[in-house]
């Protein structure tokens, strides 16, 4: 895939192709313009040459004088000849080159001789008392195409120079002013995984950079004020049922153990009791999270040992596992040690197991094992039971997310997103692999070293 251009870069190339641009096309329009200006002043000089050539010539007594003073120019020459073609006066090196070239009145014309280009103009016939002259005047091109090579020379290394420059100084600008956004960058992601009382650093310039930081900050505040509003709406809720939810239990309770009930109101109490513990399942549950998700849940880390957690899981999961006649087999080796949250920890692996056995087949087999690997613990817990369609893998770990609610009442859907917070406090992750009909294994890994996390980071 290719990969995108970086804003910065994108910026420099821009200004670096523009200020390439302006510089080529100001390059150009000198260059012209002096190309211009030179021929003016070259056809100006051949003009005023001419001129003064003709007024040099005078008749005395029926002679012919010339003052033979130079032209405007040194690098000017002329010619003047007779009507029949013989030389009368001339200046310049080597007026002859042009003897092959004819004669056109009043007309400038460039011509190349051997030692360059010239600019060459030809007068009418002049007549002086009876004697009728030719006068040709040339201006050499050499100080033009001096000037012009010089700029070319200019301008093929200038051009690379400024372009160079600009890249460097493009390249400074576009960092300097997209420093703020990289901030904001590292502010969201920190934000995006999940801590909300985390505020991009305000900036004290007053452009649209400094607008947009606080734009996205009150933003933030006003999404982190409803999320803990929520929160403890839902921690409130859970907290405020507990009791009716217990008396209902209680006098459901004391109904079912009144003699003379029929069958059928037996039915409705065992119906009413079932939902009651669920609901208080499900209270507890949710309690657990919320109180996750604030920070209120107290921590407490210390070297724990695994294989008597595990022990303890077997031994209350008993009932649970003869029912189904499934069989539960524990290999973590002795005296394996982690530091943890020894409830939590209890906690994670009792729903896992629970879920084992539950979603397990009748007279199926549970594997839970434990070993070290590059710095962390690896749990692993395998059962071969109905296994997770791949479609729902990525959904396992929401809240209130079942595979299949209609066909088992007893779940929540609460259980795994409970499991995948208690990981992520411990600074771990979990990972499940399933083949429909065949199995589930989940994997956890626990960090060796603990690093203390905010509490309400895992996402629940
Ligand atoms: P529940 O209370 O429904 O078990 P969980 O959050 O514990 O909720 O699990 C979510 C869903 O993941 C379950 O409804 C079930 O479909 C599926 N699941 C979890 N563990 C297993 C397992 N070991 N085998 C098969 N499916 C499982």
């Amino acid at each position: 895939m290719r990969k995108a251009m970086r804003l910065r870069n994108k910026m420099t190339l821009w200004y670096t192709a523009l200020t390439f641009l302006i510089t080529v096309v100001f390059c150009l329009m000198l260059y012209f313009i002096t190309n211009n200006v030179l021929e003016g002043m070259l056809e100006w000089e051949v003009r005023l040459s001419m001129q003064q050539v003709i007024a040099q010539i005078e008749n005395e007594h029926g002679m012919l004088t010339f003052e033979n003073e130079v032209p405007v120019s040194s690098t000017s020459m002329f010619f003047i000849t007779e009507e029949n073609g013989s030389e009368l006066a001339s200046y310049g090196e080597d007026i002859t080159i042009f003897d092959q070239v004819p004669v056109k009145e009043n007309v400038l014309r460039k011509v190349k001789g051997e030692t360059g280009e010239w600019l060459l103009l030809d007068s009418e016939p002049v007549n002086v008392g009876h004697f009728v002259l030719r006068v040709r005047v040339a201006a050499s091109y050499a100080l033009h195409h001096q000037v012009l090579s010089t700029l070319r020379i200019l301008f093929l290394a200038g051009v690379p120079l400024m372009t160079l420059i600009a890249l460097a100084g493009g390249f400074v600008i576009a960092k300097r002013s997209l420093r703020p956004i990289r901030k904001i960058i590292n502010s969201a992601e920190i934000i995006s995984q999940g801590d909300l009382s985390e505020r991009i650093p305000a900036t004290h310039a007053k452009d649209e950079l400094g607008e947009l930081t606080g734009t996205l900050n009150r933003m933030l505040s006003s999404v982190d004020t409803a999320f803990v509003r929520e929160k403890r709406f839902t921690s409130d809720a859970s907290h405020e049922l507990r009791t009716p939810i217990a008396v209902i239990r209680a006098y459901t309770e004391t109904l079912m153990s009144e003699p003379g009930l029929t069958a059928d109101q037996q039915d409705s109490l065992q119906t009413i009791l079932t939902e009651c513990m669920r609901m208080q399942k499900i209270i507890s549950q949710l309690l657990t999270i919320t109180r996750g998700q604030e920070g209120r849940y107290p921590i407490c880390i210390e070297t724990i040992r695994l294989d008597a957690i595990c022990e303890s899981i077997s031994e209350a999961m008993a009932e649970q596992l003869t029912a189904k006649n499934m069989c539960f087999e524990c290999a973590i080796p002795n005296n394996f040690e982690i530091q943890a949250d020894q409830s939590l920890i209890t906690q994670m692996l009792l729903n896992l197991v629970e879920n084992a056995i539950k979603y397990g087949k009748y007279g199926g087999n549970i594997f839970l094992s434990a070993a070290k690997e590059d710095e962390q613990n690896i749990i692993t817990l395998r059962d071969d039971g109905t296994g997770i369609p791949k479609d729902a893998l990525p959904h396992i770990f929401d809240r209130f997310y079942r595979v299949d609610s209609s066909r088992d009442r007893s779940g929540t859907g609460l259980g795994l997103s409970i499991v995948q917070w208690i990981v992520l406090v411990h600074g771990g992750r979990i990972h499940v692999e399933s083949d429909l009909g065949k199995g589930t294994t989940f994997y956890v890994f626990i960090p060796s070293t603990f690093v203390l996390l905010d509490h309400s980071n895992g996402s629940l």
